[in-house]
């Protein structure tokens, strides 16, 4: 239906022909003439509407359009204008595809604030906004710029099943199904899966797909599903699972620089290309750190907020917690030779916010078993798991990256819901 976009407008020529199709975010009727504004993906245009070349019936009719009503203009470009957008469109035809119910839900342009259930209740309007879907044009390039450096690196795209049997890491966190006369779950990630894909020669895997987790706490940085970006590599280390990610990060970020001008600007962010080698502090440094400043912890512990906080006010950038107590960590981490009671496990923060979380996997049939075991876990619920690892499993590392969490950073959006399309959280399941 469209020749253009209106930010294509630009480069053609006065008097060029051209058919532009989009919403009516705004008409200012000054008597004989009116100032349409169109608004598609890629910005604004002026629709300049005059009473004596339109006719009084059809003047009036486009002039009586609600905000938001959908239409196909099609006319000529005019560069001698007075408009602010440096050109104007002269109709010769507008269709009116679809005219918008009024009032509206809720503005679109309007600068009064709404608060973000309201938002989230009419997302169709809400993400009409310009600054709501640069987050996401944002968000694309992420999900684009990762995939990318991964392909790269030979990891093939792999797709496993979201609907288990057997609980990831224990039984907690899990969303229950029916599954015909049995019960089961939805799958916190893909972890035990990408690991058997190891076992199954594959070498590098990575797959990008929701993950549910039935956390009953409502904060800013948790969903109920989220989309998890997971690798897993063969003959691989903690250390060299880490630089992937260093890799992939960095790519990532620099392709939003180049690709996401626009959206950045609209956003208001501005983002720098970090500085690799990301720094590797021990878990160790930062609970002696932590203690030092008056917050107790145990050895053993996650770090809870108000320690993160902490130590994002000293590391403000991307930096990896590394050698984890193998007790705050999963049963398939690899332990440290040196000291078993650490793993080889790590996360990666930005300040104070987590971002991904990895390690080198125990690829040794005994002691993995024996650390379900010392979780309290039964080995039995995990056979089709531990099967993999009886006939030839090479040494293998791996994370998973929050896309939400990741884009929020980048973003420097305050509630994963901003950057969540249709958030499922404690309260929300609709929309
Ligand atoms: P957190 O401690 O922040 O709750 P986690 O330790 O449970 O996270 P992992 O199981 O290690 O997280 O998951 C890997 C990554 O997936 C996290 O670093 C984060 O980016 C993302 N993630 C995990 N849980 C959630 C969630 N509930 N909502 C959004 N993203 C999540």
């Amino acid at each position: 239906m469209r020749t253009h976009f209106t930010n294509q407008l630009n480069e053609l020529p006065d008097g060029f022909n051209v058919t532009i199709c989009g919403w009516v975010q705004d008409i200012r009727n000054l008597g004989n003439i009116s100032f349409l504004i169109l608004r598609d993906r890629e910005g604004i245009a002026q629709v300049t509407l005059i009473k004596k070349e339109m006719g009084e019936d059809y003047y009036k009719k486009i002039n009586g359009l609600n905000r938001e009503s959908v239409i196909c203009v099609n006319g000529k470009i005019n560069k001698k204008t007075q408009s602010k957008l440096g050109l104007e469109i002269i109709p010769t035809k507008i269709d009116v595809l679809n005219e918008a119910e009024t009032p509206l839900p809720m503005g679109i342009i309007d600068k009064v604030s709404v608060d973000i259930e309201t938002r989230l209740n009419n997302r169709f309007i809400d993400l009409r906004k310009p600054e709501v879907f640069s987050l996401f044009r944002i968000e694309s390039s992420i999900s684009k710029g990762i995939r990318e450096t991964l392909e790269n690196e030979g990891f093939i795209e792999i797709h496993t099943p979201k609907i288990i049997a057997t609980a990831t890491e224990g039984g907690t966190n899990l969303f229950k199904v029916k599954y015909f006369e049995n019960d089961a779950y939805l799958v916190q990630s893909p972890q035990l899966y990408k690991q058997i894909m190891m076992a199954a020669g594959f070498e590098r895997v990575f797959e990008i797909a929701p993950a549910f987790r039935a956390e009953e706490h409502n904060t800013n940085r948790h969903l109920n599903e989220f989309v998890s970006i997971d690798i897993e590599m063969s003959f691989s280390t903690d250390d060299d699972a880490m630089n992937m990610l260093e890799k992939v990060i960095y790519n990532a970020i620099e392709k939003i620089k180049k690709d996401n001008v626009r959206d950045l600007k609209i956003l208001n962010v501005e983002i720098n290309l970090p500085e690799r080698p990301f720094p590797r502090v021990k878990y160790d440094e930062l609970l002696d750190y932590v203690n030092s400043k008056g917050i107790e912890m145990k050895f053993g512990e996650d770090f809870s907020s108000e320690a993160l906080t902490l130590i994002g006010e000293k590391y403000k950038g991307f930096f990896f917690i590394t050698r984890w107590p193998m007790e705050a960590r999963a049963f398939y981490v690899m332990p440290c030779e040196d000291d078993p009671r650490y793993g080889r496990a790590f996360d990666l923060q930005f300040g104070e916010r987590e971002i991904t979380s990895g390690a080198q996997r125990n690829h040794i049939y005994s002691s993995l078993k024996e650390n379900i075991i010392k979780k309290g876990l039964n080995p039995e619920d995990f056979k089709f798991y531990l099967d993999a690892f009886r006939y030839g499993m090479p040494p293998h590392a791996g994370w998973a990256i929050g896309l939400e969490r990741f884009t929020m950073i980048l973003t420097n959006s305050k509630n994963i819901r901003e950057v969540t399309l249709f958030p499922r959280d404690r309260r929300r399941i609709i929309p």
